[in-house]
């Protein structure tokens, strides 16, 4: 007898089951290129649709609200665990629900109400948590944002120095959402060091690459560490917070209760798995082609005569100016789309143009790289960006290099089966 309860989803909801058919077939079939997404494992997408979703489990393991914890509690364990044996910091939270999440948590813990952050300002590369006007960041503390030289394009470390001994922030925070350079964590902790700051960084873009070396680490440099689990790290969509030993019970009251009550702890549990498989070798081979690609994206982009923000990349992410082309980055954004290529416009430093208009398109190599892409097909791509935006208008080169796209993309199938079963079923 069917219930309730025991439907599949497409007996239960016909329309949700489509919705879910149709972002397979649009993941299949075009190239997605936004560098803060990814795509997770089967594994980790077991993880997140299993029964540990119903379990309340407010507090830290061993020392839950809740009874009935025990068998959560090993999921949590395994994966702080992991999280420190890959890290190597002294501490770490693995319960924020998202990356703002951790970041608030980190100001709750070290901060009070109207104190001063040093950040990277928001239009150079920054993040909306690092002080947007419109955020709680914003709207609680006191704002000094720092930028990138207008030369080279690269942080401003000596105006990092400066402005600290200027405004004496109680946090300095460097990390960022649309930056291709290394950044040197260890000036940046000694800076703040030298003012009595707190230190953070957010690393939720590039933790995929510090977790296998291929970036500096922060972690010896700074009291504070956020990040993403679900940009390069390639795990579920949420956050994570390490720190020194002597903030420990500060980031876990600030993360429950001030900002949170029960973990998703099937999320938690995702995390787990994604640790477990960063620990891997593949992973890090993984995290050398997305570097790797991205290289030949940003080289083959500028051998094509745009502009790459710096010069070029170190890590997955680029900034491309586009405005060099005569066209807006939302121009740029709607022809590529239309194309079958998903990137974002995206600001570039000391921009002309409206933010939503923006000079510039941020294109990343994370997504293309896990459906294993390599440097050849980064080269196809580059040449069919540039055709795209040569003739925005051309509807006839829309259809050629959609179909290119198309063809492209069949030969690097993602989540095949699911793409077959669901086929099967609302066809
Ligand atoms: C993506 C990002 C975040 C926020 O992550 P959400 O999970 O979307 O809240 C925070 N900081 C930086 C630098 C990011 O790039």
């Amino acid at each position: 007898m069917t219930t309730l309860m025991n439907r599949s989803l497409a007996q239960a909801d016909p329309e949700i089951a489509a919705v879910i058919a149709d972002e397979e077939r649009r993941l299949a079939y075009n190239l997605e290129m936004i560098a803060s997404e990814n795509f997770v494992s089967e594994a980790i997408l077991e993880a997140m649709g299993s029964v540990l979703t119903n379990k309340y489990a407010e507090g830290y393991p061993g020392k839950r609200y809740y009874g009935g914890c025990e068998v959560v509690d090993v999921a949590e364990d395994l994966a702080r665990n992991r999280a420190r044996q890959i890290f190597g910091c002294e501490h770490v939270n693995v319960q924020p629900h998202s990356g703002s999440q951790a970041n608030m948590a980190v100001y709750l813990a070290a901060l009070n109400y109207g104190d001063t952050i040093l950040g990277m300002n928001l239009a150079h590369g920054g993040h909306l948590t690092h002080g947007h006007p419109l955020n709680f960041s914003g709207r609680s503390y006191k704002i000094v944002p720092y930028g990138v030289t207008k030369d080279a394009e690269t942080i401003d470390y000596d105006e990092i120095e400066r402005l600290a001994h200027e405004h004496k922030p109680k946090l300095v925070l460097c990390g960022a959402s649309a930056y291709s350079r290394i950044i040197d964590f260890e000036r940046i902790g000694k800076i703040a060091r030298d003012v009595g700051a707190y230190s953070m960084a957010d690393v939720a873009h590039i933790a995929g690459l510090v977790a296998v070396g291929l970036h500096p680490s922060p972690i010896p440099h700074m009291d504070f560490v956020t990040t993403t689990t679900h940009k390069t790290l390639r795990g579920p969509r949420a956050g994570m917070i390490m720190c020194r030993e002597q903030f420990a019970k500060d980031v876990d009251r600030a993360v429950f209760p001030t900002v949170q009550g029960g973990p998703l702890m099937h999320i938690v549990a995702a995390k787990a798995v994604c640790f477990k498989e960063a620990l891997e070798p593949g992973f890090k081979e993984y995290q050398q082609q997305v570097i790797s690609n991205a290289r030949v994206l940003a080289e083959e982009l500028s051998a094509a005569g745009f502009r790459i923000i710096s010069g070029g990349t170190d890590n997955h992410v680029m900034l491309v100016d586009v405005f060099v082309k005569g066209l807006t980055g939302a121009q740029a954004e709607k022809a590529l789309e239309r194309a079958g290529v998903t990137v974002n416009k995206n600001a570039i430093p000391f921009d002309t143009q409206p933010p939503m208009k923006a000079s510039g398109v941020r294109i990343g190599s994370p997504a293309l790289t896990t459906r294993g892409m390599k440097e050849p097909e980064m080269k196809v791509i580059a040449g069919w960006i540039s055709e795209a935006l040569a003739d925005p208008e051309s509807e006839s080169v829309r259809k050629s290099v959609r179909e290119r796209v198309k063809a492209l993309c069949e030969r690097f199938p993602i989540y095949e089966a699911r793409l077959v079963r669901s086929l099967a079923q609302t066809s």
